[in-house]
């Protein structure tokens, strides 16, 4: 009896995988320290400029700077197990190099003549004294409020002290904050994806953005690893109900594959299907009411909030996609949402897959099928299973 097999899906008796370890694993691998070594950290990993709304609802032209940076401390200890961005990282990053990559930027765009709105993203939190020496913190906040910017940074909670606020608005009146806190829910936080903080440091540093009347940016991830079509659909909504009175700006990230991610492995191992765009469309027909009580679209009376979502790699195998045929289309439409918050961007999009889709949400409803029952990959299912 002593050597008889359990069954295999509860492992053979030994101690279970930690989540930490499994997040660990790639970083440390060749592959992944010749990719960290071959950056040049004098210039920033990339600066584009895209279309947006400033604060107030006016249409602009916003520069988006992607620093290279030591990336993000959570991630040094743990990480979350959907992100990717320590491919783009280097350890050895200097207050000068950030400094020398931010001139860059800057001369890049002409000191953002042109540009009312300027983001800057790290990696990580830009308010972190661990990742980002002070005295360029200090750089960003000061030259955007002497360029007259509206400034968007990227943190997680708990650099979000009423101290650091204190500091931060004594330099820039105008900023705002985006937070990834992926999901309002303290086991999908825990379990789904090893976040490292709970929904309630997401409360509190809102309470104290609030008080310094800073911004508040909310990112929700639809559809975390280790969760189906179904059950995604219905948190998506849950979610966006729970944070929509306290933040400015919702924005719904569909997962996209990053490489050397916990999500990477489900998918390699046609565990994890990407989001139909279908869903998303349908979250955003949920929340709607929510975001808009009145169905009078951005910049209407009585807006909640401002829902955007924008599939990264969207009709990709790696990011949300329906059957291939019907994608652009719909990814147009959830873009074109984003900016007009009306529904009418939805009438008419149909496909034959739709219906594929409403049988999968459906089913999901009734079985238990944690990890969802969708095909991985798009195509015909021999070939896939015949494909060595
Ligand atoms: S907190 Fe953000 S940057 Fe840090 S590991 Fe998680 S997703 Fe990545
Ligand atoms: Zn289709």
């Amino acid at each position: 009896m002593a050597n008889q097999k359990s069954l295999t899906l509860v492992g053979d008796g030994q101690k279970g995988a930690r989540i930490h370890d499994l997040v660990k694993a790639p970083a440390n691998t060749p592959w992944a320290k010749a990719r960290q070594q071959s950056w040049d950290a004098s210039e920033p990993a990339t600066v584009y400029y895209t279309p947006e709304t400033l604060a107030d609802g006016t249409p602009c032209s916003a520069v988006t700077v992607i620093l290279r940076t030591k990336g993000c401390h959570w991630w040094w200890s743990s990480g979350c197990t959907f992100c990717g961005y320590f491919n783009d990282t280097r350890d050895d990053v200097t207050n000068e190099d950030l400094h020398a990559q931010w001139t860059y930027a800057k001369s890049k765009f002409d000191d953002f003549k042109d540009h009312a709105m300027v983001k800057v993203y790290t990696s990580g939190s830009l308010l972190e004294d661990r990742e980002i020496p002070v005295p360029f913190q200090e750089t960003v906040l000061r030259d955007c409020q002497d360029l007259g910017k509206e400034l968007i940074v990227e943190s997680r909670c708990e650099q979000l002290t009423e101290e650091k606020l204190a500091w931060a608005t004594s330099i820039n009146t105008s900023f705002a904050v985006a937070i990834g806190l992926e999901a309002y829910d303290d086991e999908v936080l825990r379990f789904h994806v090893n976040k490292g903080f709970t929904t309630k440091s997401w409360d509190r540093a809102v309470e104290n953005l609030k008080k310094f009347n800073v911004r508040v940016k909310t990112y929700l991830m639809f559809k975390p690893p280790f969760m189906n079509e179904a059950d995604a659909l219905l948190h998506g909504v849950k979610w966006i109900e729970a944070v929509a009175e306290k933040s400015d700006e919702i924005s719904v990230n569909p997962m996209n594959i990053q490489r050397g991610t916990i999500i990477d492995r489900l998918h390699r191992h046609n565990e994890y299907r990407p989001p139909w765009l279908w869903s998303l469309v349908e979250m955003i027909r949920q929340a709607h009411p929510t975001i808009h009580p009145n169905n009078t679209g951005n910049g209407g009376e009585g807006q909640v909030s401002r829902l955007i979502v924008h599939p990264t790699a969207g009709g990709r195998v790696r990011g949300a996609h329906n059957c291939g045929a019907c994608d652009a289309e719909v990814v147009a439409a959830i873009e074109r949402y984003a900016v007009s918050g009306e529904l009418a961007e939805f009438e008419g999009l149909e496909c034959d897959c739709q219906k594929a889709w409403a049988e999968e949400v459906a089913l999901e409803h009734a079985l238990p099928t944690p990890l969802g029952i969708s095909k991985p990959r798009r195509g015909n299912v021999l070939d896939a299973l015949r494909a060595p």
